[in-house]
């Protein structure tokens, strides 16, 4: 008996998200189930991003803010239960990633309004509210509670990423059991192209946007690069990046972009930020002990550093 062969359609979306440009494609053999997929994975976002909003005032994360140093904030499970992943991801990398970083978004800002360096004096008052360890979580009642006056939590380097679980999760569950989420740059990929073949993710080079210098072949992968040139800010010649060392108080150096796969897209966002401030020697180790996580670091000089498996797994230059 011939098998029936199913034509698939694939149905592509971009929309802007979270402040950054969102691409949702859902493969299906009908097209009105793959828009209805997409639709609600659209949903699915916005509605994570009024949850895990800084800027909105009116969203949980910003009550936990307005009330740091007063009193412990009930939030949501599905809030609570990001900031303890959260803590998980600061203590592995020894406080490289920490969402605490936030009280320092006044002192160093990346909308262009910023036109000298912050005064020593400013970053060390700031630097002072950052610590992970003083992110209080109270399993009984799910409250929050930033010890300090001052303290503040963003996630800026983990939201896309949950959200493009999230939206995988959605898109899963209407039964697209291929798809793909870039949440502006974080790529999370599942199944296969509408083609048949693996997904081919590729990589940008740092220096030059729109040229690509390698090639991943995945299939159920999140692939997230930290180092966003758009976000950076250039003070007397020199570029700041947007990734702070909530160590220091100042924007990392040496590390031009970081690139982790492994297939929880909000671990790999965590760790790309962790190993751009942890840097390529500290980074390169913390990625080489942690089981199905590689990683690919592009230094100052433009020398791509792989890590331990990364090459023979995934790595293939595209030339
Ligand atoms: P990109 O935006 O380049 O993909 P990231 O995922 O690393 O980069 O996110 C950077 C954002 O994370 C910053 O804009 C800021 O909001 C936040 N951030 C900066 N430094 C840290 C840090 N050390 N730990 C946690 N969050 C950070
Ligand atoms: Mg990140």
């Amino acid at each position: 008996m011939a098998q029936k062969v199913h034509a698939n359609v694939v149905h592509n979306r971009q929309v802007k998200l979270m402040g950054v440009r969102f691409e949702l494609a859902a493969i299906a053999e009908d097209s009105l189930k793959a828009k209805q997929a997409v639709d609600a994975a659209i949903s699915e976002i916005t509605r994570i991003e009024k949850l895990i909003s800084s800027w909105d005032p009116h969203s949980q994360t910003s009550a936990i803010n307005q009330m740091a140093g007063i009193q412990p904030v009930k939030v949501s499970d599905e809030l609570f239960a990001l900031i303890r992943r959260s803590l998980k991801i600061s203590r592995l990398t020894q406080g490289a990633f920490d969402i605490s970083f936030a009280s320092l978004d006044k002192v160093w800002r990346f909308d262009g309004s910023m036109t000298t360096l912050p005064s020593p004096e400013e970053v060390a008052a700031s630097v002072a509210k950052v610590g992970y360890e003083n992110i209080m979580l109270n399993e009984e009642d799910t409250s929050v509670f930033l010890k300090l006056q001052g303290m503040k939590i963003g996630f800026g380097a983990i939201g896309k990423g949950y959200a493009a679980n999230r939206a995988k999760a959605v898109m899963l569950n209407l039964g697209i059991e291929n798809g793909l989420v870039n949440a502006g740059g974080d790529l999370l990929c599942w199944g296969k192209q509408e083609n048949g073949t693996p997904w081919q993710i590729g990589i940008a080079d740092p220096a030059e946007k729109t040229k690509i210098f390698s090639w991943l072949q995945v299939h159920d992968m999140a692939v997230v690069t930290s180092g966003n040139y758009e976000k950076s800010v250039m003070i007397d010649g020199q570029h700041y990046t947007h990734i702070i060392d909530p160590r220091t108080g100042y924007p990392v150096q040496g590390v031009k972009s970081v690139t982790i796969v492994c297939p929880d897209a909000e671990l790999a966002d965590g760790l790309a930020t962790a190993v751009f401030v942890l840097g390529e020697q500290g980074g390169l180790h913390l990625i080489n002990q942690l089981k199905g996580i590689e990683c690919l670091i592009v230094n100052d000089n433009n020398e791509l550093i792989p890590s331990e498996n990364l090459e023979l797994n995934l790595y293939r230059q595209n030339n």
